[in-house]
This record gives C-alpha cells, sequence and structure tokens, in this order.
C-alpha cells in the first residue's frame, strides 16, 4: 500500500522554548491554523492546547511529551511536545532524541535567557537542525534586532535572519520575506487574512542590506553558489532556497523568524518554514544500533521494508486508553495486532492499538512505519528508552541516556491505605519518568523519592494528590546518623564515609569522636558534599 504521507513530506519537530516564550500559545495557533481546534481559547483556559494535565494548566508548565500530528500544506508535522523547565531537562532530551528538527522560541522583550541557553546546548548534542521564531513582538519593549544579537552572542554564529518585522510592540503588524522580496501585512485579528504591500519607505535600507547579508551568507554555504555569487551573477529565489535548506539541516545555518502568536502573526510563515527548511527523515542520520547476539554495530535504512526498528520516548498513563507508549519509527513497518521484540528487555510485545493522537482527537491505524510517530497500546514491559524490533532482525537502539537524581524528599502517607495507594502511585510515576526514583530507606523505613530539581519533585507530589489522591507529608529525609557512623567507623577505624542515600548532592561526611564506652563512636557533625574539611577525618583509636 502507498504511503498517504511520503516521508519527504514528513516532518518531526518540537517547539523547544524557555518557559513563557510562548511554546503553549505558539502550539495552539499551529494546531488552530492546520484547522485541528476550530476555536482560539486562551491559553490554560483549557481549551484544547497540548497541555493536558490539569497542574500543567495551572501553572502553566508544560510536562508531558506526547505528539501530537497535524496538516499543512500537503505535509504531515508531528509536534513532540517538549518541556520549558529547566528541571525537566531529562524530558527535553528524550525528546530531543527523536524530533527531526526544532522551532526554538523566544521572547521578543526578554531574548535570549539562561534556560534557552541550556536547551541550546542540548539540541547541539544532538545536533538539531533548528530555526528560532522570536515571538511576542507586540509587547512593549520587544525588539526583533536586539534578539537576534543576542542569539548570535550567546548561542549560534550561524544565526541568519530571513524576515524583517514591519513595527513593533503596539504597531507590530507583519514582516518582510527577504526570500520572497516581499512585505506582508495581517489585515484581521485573527491572522487568516493578510496583504502584500510596498515595502515601507522606513525599512527600505534595513531590507537592502538583510537581504545582501541573505543572499552572501547563503551562498558562502554552498560551493556552486559562492563561485555565482563572487562572479557577480544572479542567484535566484529557488536555488536561495534550496541552499539555506542544506545548510539549515547541516547545522550551517538557523533561519530566524519574528512574530506574536498571541496576536496571531508570523506563525504561519513560520509552517512555511518548518515545511521549507527543516528535515524529513529522510534527511538525518539514523541512530546506530548494536545486534543483541552478535554485538555487531548496525544501521538501518529509513524504508519501509527494512527490519522494523522502533525507539519507545515517553510512557504515558492515559485516563482513557490505559498505558501508552509513544514511539519513533526509524526503520519497517508495524501493525496493529501483531508482535514485536523489545529488545532492550528481552520480551516479546503484543500490539494492541496503534493511535495518532490529533489536537482533539485520537485516531486508530492499522500500522506505523518507518520516519512516523505514535502511541501504542498494550505494551506491558516496555520503558523509556526501550527499543521494539523485529523479532527476526533484532537490533538495540543508542539509547537516550538520563541523568542521576539530584534530589530527595521524604513521603510518609498518612493512614495505612493511603500507603497502599502510594506505592501503586510512585510505581506507576517512575514508571513513566525515568529520571524520577524512589526507594525505601533502610534505617529510617522512610519512603524517599528523588528527581531532578524542586519543581520536578513538586509536580510529582502534585500528582501523587491529585490523580492518585494519596494523603501524605512531604519532607525532607532524616538521616539516620548514629548507627552508620558506629558500624562504619569501627569498620574503617578512622573517618567515616556515608554513602548514598542520605546526601543530597552525594556523600555525607560524618564528624565523629570515640564516646564514653570506647567501644562507639558519638556524633558531631555532619557535612554534606564532596570536600572535606581536615577536622572531620579524625583518627580513631
Ligand atoms: P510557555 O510557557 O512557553 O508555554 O508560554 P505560554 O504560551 O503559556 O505563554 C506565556 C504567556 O505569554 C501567556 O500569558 C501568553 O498569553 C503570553 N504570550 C504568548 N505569546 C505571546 C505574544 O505573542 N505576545 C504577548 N504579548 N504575549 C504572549
Amino acid at each position: 500500500m502507498a504511503r498517504e504521507y511520503p516521508l519527504a513530506k514528513t516532518r518531526n519537530i518540537g517547539i523547544i522554548a524557555h518557559i513563557d516564550a510562548g511554546k503553549t500559545t505558539t502550539t495552539e495557533r499551529i494546531l488552530f491554523y492546520t484547522k485541528k481546534i476550530h476555536r482560539i481559547g486562551e491559553v490554560h483556559e483549557g481549551a484544547a492546547t497540548m497541555d493536558w494535565m490539569a497542574q500543567e494548566q495551572e501553572r502553566g508548565i508544560t510536562i508531558t511529551s506526547a505528539a501530537t500530528t497535524c496538516f499543512w500544506q500537503d505535509h504531515r508535522i508531528n509536534i513532540i511536545d517538549t518541556p520549558g523547565h529547566v528541571d525537566f531537562t531529562a524530558e527535553v532530551e528524550r525528546s530531543l532524541r527523536v524530533l527531526d528538527g526544532g522551532v526554538v522560541v523566544f521572547d521578543g522583550v526578554a531574548g535570549v535567557e539562561p534556560q534557552s541557553e541550556t536547551v541550546w546546548r542540548q539540541a547541539d548534542k544532538y545536533k538539531v537542525p533548528r530555526m528560532c521564531f522570536v515571538n511576542k513582538l507586540d509587547r512593549t519593549g520587544a525588539d526583533f534586532w536586539r534578539c537576534v544579537d543576542m542569539i548570535g552572542d550567546r548561542l549560534t554564529k550561524h544565526a541568519l535572519p530571513i524576515q524583517i518585522p514591519i513595527g513593533m510592540e503596539s504597531d507590530f503588524k507583519g514582516y518582510i520575506d527577504l526570500l520572497e522580496q516581499k512585505a506582508i501585512v495581517y489585515t484581521d485579528d485573527l491572522g487568516t487574512t493578510s496583504k502584500h504591500v510596498e515595502i515601507p519607505e522606513d525599512l527600505q535600507a534595513s531590507y537592502e542590506q538583510h537581504r545582501e547579508a541573505l543572499i552572501e551568507r547563503i551562498a558562502e554555504s554552498d560551493e556552486e553558489l559562492t563561485l555565482k555569487y563572487l562572479e557577480g551573477e544572479e542567484i535566484s529565489k529557488e536555488e536561495l532556497i534550496a541552499a539555506l535548506r542544506k545548510a539549515t539541516i547541516a547545522n550551517k545555518l538557523v533561519p530566524v523568524l519574528c512574530g506574536s502568536s498571541l496576536k496571531n502573526k508570523g506563525v504561519q510563515a513560520m509552517l512555511d518554514a518548518v515545511v521549507a527548511f527543516l528535515p524529513s527523515p529522510l534527511d538525518i542520520e539514523l541512530p546506530t544500533g548494536i545486534d543483541p547476539d552478535t554485538e555487531e554495530t548496525i544501521t538501518r535504512d529509513v524504508s519501509d521494508d527494512a527490519p522494523f526498528s522502533a525507539l519507545v520516548f515517553k510512557i504515558v498513563s492515559d485516563p482513557f486508553v490505559g498505558r501508552l507508549s509513544y514511539l519513533r519509527v526509524y526503520s519497517g513497518t508495524m501493525t496493529k495486532g501483531g508482535s514485536m521484540e523489545n529488545t532492550t528487555k528481552g520480551k516479546t510485545e503484543r500490539i494492541g492499538r496503534l493511535l495518532r493522537m490529533h489536537a482533539n482527537h485520537r485516531e486508530d491505524i492499522d500500522e506505523i512505519r518507518a520516519g512516523d510517530i505514535c502511541a501504542a497500546v498494550g505494551l506491558r514491559n516496555t520503558f523509556t528508552g526501550d527499543t521494539l524490533s523485529d523479532p527476526q532482525k533484532p537490533i538495540i537502539l543508542e539509547s537516550i541516556q538520563f541523568p542521576e537524581p539530584v534530589i530527595e524528599l521524604a513521603v510518609e502517607p498518612k493512614t495505612r491505605a493511603d500507603q497502599e495507594k502510594m506505592g501503586i502511585a510512585l510505581g506507576k510515576l517512575a514508571e513513566e519518568d525515568p529520571t524520577f526514583r524512589v526507594h525505601t530507606d533502610e534505617e529510617s523505613g522512610q519512603t524517599i523519592i528523588a528527581g531532578m530539581g524542586e519543581l520536578h519533585l513538586d509536580v510529582i507530589t502534585d500528582r501523587l494528590f491529585r490523580e492518585f489522591k494519596v494523603e501524605a507529608n512531604v519532607g525532607r529525609p532524616q538521616v539516620a546518623y548514629r548507627e552508620t557512623i558506629t558500624k562504619q567507623a569501627q569498620a574503617q577505624g578512622k573517618h567515616v564515609r556515608q554513602t548514598g542515600g542520605h546526601g543530597q548532592y552525594g556523600d555525607v561526611w560524618l564528624r565523629v569522636e570515640p564516646n564514653e564506652t570506647g567501644k562507639g563512636f558519638e556524633f558531631i557533625n555532619a557535612i554534606v558534599g564532596g570536600v572535606v574539611p581536615k577536622e572531620y577525618i579524625k583518627p580513631v583509636e
């Protein structure tokens, strides 16, 4: 059967942004313009946005990393949600691992913020081709060019504006397209109608300067065009667009666009640019894998006929369909009702339903092919980072690396019933999120949860209370000093180094003295961290 959408017309992209830069609003506008939602609702009012969870709406942060499919200009675009808070960097990593290109959204007033730098570096690590969308240009204090300079200074030398905003702040009304050489001004509040206008006189000089710079920099990225440019030959629009696409995919150039999602300006042009410049699954290097039997390295083609391989990048417990495993298919085809091998775990999985998630509905599909993204229902032993593959031709794909948790909290359920509920809930949460860990402290008997930061654990405990209805107290873990000191000090005879479980940032160092009986040791003081002051290391007779 022919593909509904050829690979060349598929985009797997992420909207990447610092929290509050406007990722949710931008995503919502994308879904509006791609006709998947029919009403623009204010963000966080429970409209059809990608933020499904109540607390995300309340807090205005996006935590889940689901994937939503939409269509633009005959292309299928899968938008992989990436969280914007630094506490969720592991979530960002796993989405970056499976997407082919990214749109990085900036607040046109704040410009490049610390967390934009963090996600930018992460995207660098995975060599994700990207473009920038300088949002919120309607805000007082917005400055497109300052933001472009900040991107150039702090993030990349390769940033290249392909638009010039017309008007700024409350007067922001459109943009000049430097490639098309056209000025566009919006004529209604929904941004659905626009008209071409003459290039405004006050922008003429800026237009000429940036158009020249654009041609020069695109030409530089391509040998043939460099020659043409040097010889003063005309370079056509088509040549410029093709070369910019190549350079963007090779991470040699980063197109920069302008807009205001809230005021419905610039979003369609940004979608045009996603189609024009961001890679299709055919343009990217496929991850390598190893054959679990021979341990040889294998590379596959992104083809429907190749043996099946997919990477699971998110597990979500969905209130309606149960456990969803989001996966990115790299090669081959998987059909519903069939079986696949989870090569990472060495277990066979039956594939129940396959779902394509749209903004406001789920579509049951019969099969999923190379280069595409969907959610599978019915996988029991599969977790984030696992490979699913053809049982006859097994492969374990290069997986996602998860950092170790850095912060711990103790959770004490209020009643026995809560204890039971909590056990189940924490198990589920840990299953969804590989950077969230749970253990029982041997000495204090407390349940300890560990995660990537305060907000991360805050979100987890919030879900515990709200979603799983567990009543519990949350606090700092107790440190059971005495016993450990006695045991370890006796064993070592010198200083005591208590490892694991107790320190927020690693080891806890304890200062001890022999006690009156001369057999045990008295706890004097403790310090958390790596560098131990001399007086803590006390020889003991
Ligand atoms: P996220 O945290 O990146 O998902 O950001 P949101 O989309 O939730 O936006 C954060 C805030 O900025 C919300 O109050 C939005 O209404 C507002 N916002 C988003 N885009 C724009 C814009 O283009 N102009 C203005 N003035 N405000 C915006």
